[in-house]
């Protein structure tokens, strides 16, 4: 089995893998052609980021980014979603960071999203479900209050080309019958 970036796999392999990491700093990449199941609308969509920095500010009334100190009036909100892909083997949850989760919600964007009535934010991630993608994952264990749990984000999206796909599938049928 390649462990080499960018090998199209599974997310039952990409869980056998992720499984072995033991709490270390490496990384395991794997590229997944899935689909969005749904995308978690309860808790934390986005956050507001310093316009200087980019860093996450806490708000507060006097606006100072608490980083550098600049004033976030004009902020803008980037999302860090949470949502459920699932391929042919198993389903996995990642987080999808700001640039990527816009390319998935067509082009929405958080600034938009977080003046939404939540009704309004589950009717848009209600569109994407089911929508198919090539992604590259990244997962690695990290540690939090003494406890290790994998986390998995959605670092890349890949695009679909006829060829690749009919490469990737004559692969898979010559693995098959072993030749
Ligand atoms: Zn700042």
């Amino acid at each position: 089995m390649s462990t080499s970036k960018g090998s199209r796999t599974t997310f039952e392999d990409m869980l056998v893998k992720t499984g072995l990491l033991n709490g270390s700093s490496e990384k395991v990449w794997s590229e997944v052609k899935c689909f969005i199941v749904s995308i978690r609308t309860a808790g934390t969509m986005w956050y507001l980021s310093c316009p200087k920095c980019k860093k996450k500010v806490v708000e507060e009334s006097n606006s100072t980014c608490q980083h550098c100190n600049a004033n976030y009036d004009n902020g803008k909100y980037r999302f860090i979603m949470s949502a459920e892909f699932a391929d042919t083997t198993t389903s996995i949850w990642a987080t999808i960071y700001d640039e990527l989760a816009e390319k998935i919600l067509d082009g929405r964007t958080a600034d938009e999203l977080q003046k939404m009535e939540l009704e309004e934010i589950k009717d848009v991630c209600n569109t994407i479900k089911g929508k198919e993608l090539i992604g590259l994952f990244m997962s690695r264990d990290e540690t939090y209050e003494g406890n290790t749990r994998i986390k998995h984000s959605l670092s890349k999206l890949l695009p679909f080309e006829a060829v690749r796909e009919t490469e990737t599938l004559l692969k898979e049928i010559y693995d098959y019958l072993n030749i």
